[in-house]
Formats: C-alpha cells, sequence, structure tokens
C-alpha cells in the first residue's frame, strides 16, 4: 500500500495496522484522529473524511461491538432494549436517568454522579428515545436530555455474563486453590528490587498473591524497614494493635504465641477482628540453623471447597455457626480486648469463601452458639483441621534470610515448626499487613496504566 494519510472522523471498532513498522493499534472509541501509513479493519459504518469507503472484508475485529437492530421502549417505559443479531441488552430505564453522563449530572473530573437524589424524580419516565450511529439520546419527563454511547452501554449490560466477567475481572479477580502437588508449581518468586522499580513485576507480585494466595520476594535487604518499604510500594501499612511491624523473635513473658519458639500450629492472623488484616508479609532476617523453624501453609479455601463437595453437613455447621475470637493483653503498654463474632468459613451471596477464620488460642472459651450445634460444630472442626493437616494440603518450607513470605491471611492458613536458638543466632522475622481493598486498587490502576502505556508503545 502507498503512503497515504487518512482522517478517520468515527467508527466504532477500528484496527490500524501501520505499513512501516507493522505495528497494530485497536481504537475503541469515537474520536477523530490522523493515522500516517495505514491500512485500516473498521467494524462497522465508518467515515474517512468526506470520502465513504466500504466496510472491509478482511478480517473483522472481535472486539467489535455488536450490531443494533432496533430499540425498544416497554410498555409501562421503565425498561429500554437494544435488539442485536444474537441477544437482547436491555436497561431500566430509571438507572439510564440516573447514569445520566451529561455535565450537570455526571462530574468527569472526578467520576462521580452529582445528580442530588433530594430533588430527584424517583418516578421519571423517557418521553422519547433514539439511536443515532453510535448514540443513544433520551429525552425525559423531568424536561433533561442525555446521550449514551453504545460503547458505555454494552460495557454495562445487565446481562448475566457481562457481570460475572466484571465481577471476576475488576472487582474480584479469579481464584486457583491448590493442594501440597500443586503448590511447588504456583509458587512464585519475585525480585524485591524489581518489584520496587518495575510497575510489571509489582504487578506480576500481586497478581500471583491474589490468584495463589501465596508468593515470595526475594533478595530482600537484611534491613528492619525492607518490609515496610515493600507495602508502601503497594499503599500503606496496616496497623493493629501490635503495632504496624510486628517482630516475631523467641521472647520470655510474651503475651502472644507467636513470639515462643515452640510448634506454632496452623492459624489465621487476628480472626478477632471485624476488618482482618488481608495479606500477611513476613520478613525473614535471620533464620535458625539445623532443623526446626520451617514455615507450614495449607489453603482454607481449597479445603472449605472440598467439604462444600464432600461433607456438605460439615461446610454448612462451619459457615452457620458464629464462633468467639478474641485477643487480650497489651502491647507496648497498651491494654487491648478485641472481640469478633464469625463463622470459621465466610461465604459471600454468591456462595463463595471470602474469609477463614481459624486460630486456637485466640478463640473465646465464650460461644454464643446453641448448645446442640455446639458439639455438632468441634465434629465439623475436627474434620477442617484434619484436612488442613493432612499431606495432601499441608506444605512446609524453610524461608531463607532476604525472603518476605507474602499471603492471603483470609484464606491461607500458616504455622511453624518448633526451633533451637543457638548462640548469637536468634531467628528473627519482622510482619507487617496489607489490606485486600489496597492491593485489589492498586492492581486495577496498574491494569489501566500499564495497558495504557503498551497501547501507546505500539504506535512508536
Ligand atoms: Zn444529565
Amino acid at each position: 500500500m502507498p503512503q497515504q494519510s487518512l482522517i478517520i472522523k468515527h467508527y466504532y471498532k477500528a484496527t490500524l495496522v501501520n505499513n512501516v513498522t507493522n505495528c497494530r493499534l485497536i481504537l475503541t472509541t469515537s474520536y477523530v484522529t490522523r493515522c500516517e501509513g495505514v491500512s485500516l479493519t473498521l467494524r462497522r459504518k465508518h467515515s474517512l473524511g468526506n470520502q465513504q469507503i466500504p466496510v472491509s472484508k478482511q478480517k473483522r475485529v472481535a472486539l467489535g461491538n455488536p450490531e443494533i437492530n432496533s430499540l425498544t421502549l416497554s410498555q409501562k417505559r421503565d425498561i429500554l432494549a437494544l435488539d442485536t443479531d444474537n441477544n437482547t441488552l436491555k436497561f431500566p430505564t430509571i438507572w439510564l436517568r440516573d447514569n445520566c453522563q451529561c455535565p450537570a449530572c455526571f462530574q468527569r473530573h472526578s467520576q462521580s454522579r452529582t445528580i442530588d437524589w433530594g430533588k430527584f424524580d424517583f418516578g421519571v419516565k423517557p418521553l422519547s428515545a433514539k439511536l443515532v450511529e453510535s448514540e443513544l439520546t433520551i429525552e425525559w419527563s423531568d424536561n433533561h436530555r442525555s446521550n449514551f454511547t453504545l460503547d458505555w452501554l454494552i460495557e454495562r449490560s445487565f446481562t448475566e455474563e457481562k457481570r460475572k466477567l466484571f465481577r471476576n475481572k475488576i472487582y474480584r479477580f479469579e481464584r486457583t486453590t491448590w493442594g501440597a502437588d500443586e503448590f511447588g508449581k504456583y509458587l512464585k518468586k519475585f525480585d524485591y528490587k524489581s518489584v520496587l522499580n518495575e510497575d510489571s513485576t509489582l504487578l506480576n507480585w500481586l497478581e500471583s498473591l491474589t490468584k495463589y494466595g501465596v508468593a515470595i520476594v526475594t533478595n530482600v535487604p537484611a534491613k528492619n524497614n525492607s518490609n515496610k518499604i515493600l507495602t508502601e510500594r503497594v499503599a500503606f501499612t496496616r496497623r493493629t494493635h501490635y503495632g504496624e511491624e510486628f517482630t516475631v523473635i523467641a521472647k520470655d513473658g510474651t503475651t502472644n504465641v507467636a513470639y515462643l519458639s515452640s510448634t506454632l500450629p496452623l492459624h489465621t492472623d487476628l480472626p478477632y477482628y471485624h476488618y482482618a488484616p488481608g495479606a500477611n508479609l513476613l520478613h525473614c532476617l535471620v533464620q535458625s540453623q539445623g532443623k526446626g523453624g520451617e514455615s507450614q501453609l495449607a489453603d482454607g479455601f481449597h479445603v472449605g471447597n472440598y467439604l462444600k463437595l464432600h461433607e456438605p453437613e460439615s461446610y454448612k455447621i462451619l459457615t452457620k455457626t458464629l464462633v468467639d475470637w478474641s485477643d487480650v493483653g497489651h502491647e507496648n503498654g497498651d491494654h487491648f480486648h478485641s472481640l469478633h463474632q464469625a463463622p470459621v468459613l465466610c461465604e459471600d451471596e454468591f456462595g463463595d469463601l471470602v474469609r477463614v477464620n481459624f486460630s486456637q488460642p485466640q478463640r473465646d472459651s465464650h460461644f454464643n452458639a446453641p448448645l446442640e450445634q455446639v458439639i455438632l460444630w468441634y465434629e465439623a472442626v475436627g474434620l477442617f483441621t484434619k484436612l488442613l493437616y493432612s499431606p495432601e494440603n499441608n506444605v512446609t518450607f524453610k524461608l531463607a534470610e532476604g525472603d518476605i513470605l507474602t499471603f492471603d491471611n483470609l484464606r491461607l492458613v500458616h504455622g511453624r515448626s518448633a526451633y533451637a536458638d543457638t548462640t548469637g543466632r536468634e531467628r528473627l522475622l519482622i510482619g507487617c499487613y496489607l489490606d485486600w481493598d489496597e492491593i485489589y486498587s492498586r492492581i486495577r490502576v496498574l491494569r489501566k496504566q500499564l495497558k495504557r502505556s503498551k497501547e501507546m508503545n505500539i504506535g512508536q
């Protein structure tokens, strides 16, 4: 194709191929652009300057929007339907009015709705609706007009498929649960310096932590603040009544069993918090020599899902019985008494596991459950415990000095085998926490930023 310049005025989806560099650029929104030396594939109607060109016979863009064949309003005018070749996209009209994108209703700068609900007409109805090219225009009974682009509407379609996609890709991310056999395959390691310096490595680490519930950051400098620097690369350290950081070292007269050198049984941290810390980061500065001091992990969601499938009665008891979790003690002179009632296995509204609470030392002797349920609960939790400790589910490994073990504290249970310090070498770990709200937020921001820079690089 000879060198040429094209001005694309508007389109639905277009793939531009630069003939010189052979780079591809996928354009997904309507705007005017100038392209030099390109061939192009356009999905739908478009204009090229003033000159109309036919829809390309080349391969169509997979991301292309569906053709809209007709637009209909329900008799009550509460549903607007857009018919495509193989689907009908329906939108509640009250939702459309509520989500009007005009500057009076929506502030683009803050990405916030500014409609005053104190003055909003909740009985508002469309007087007319029309679709011109890729834009839907609605005239409303409250003397307002709204315009929506087709892209924007399709992105927010109420179909089950679209809602599921949003839930699994943007709201929460898909998880892969594991037993002992798969652990080695899923445990990924990330270089500390690279995580601090490269956004792509930071994203890879956080995605791995989210998906598998565990990842190791390696080559960490033996400094007390290395862990905190890592959390601040994501967001900020989650403070608890043990402070911003906690030191795991054998010490006499401790108020927490983690600070003994004896075996630390499997547990989740701080189940007595309503807002339990999301992810645990344990920096190994000094490891014990010889036997002992090994870390133990098991995937509580994996075991929970096994129970759901094979022992549904036990699963039900563990998801329905409220347990009293507590922590009473003092740290740096400050006394605390934390309490939280929650089941061992917590589900969301979809029946998916979202949190495991498990800590023998931090379970109160008050047990606010009906008498007959208590006995059944012991049977069920006995089975759950046995499975967590079984070789099929339980992994043991020894952290190296300079490792930060990062794991999902709402999903994995962790423990440690007993160890003995040798003279001059006291096992030392510094731990801190991050909340999932902050990790998810960082992942979403990074994904957007990296996608954007990737697209920009394509054209260069
Ligand atoms: Zn408006």
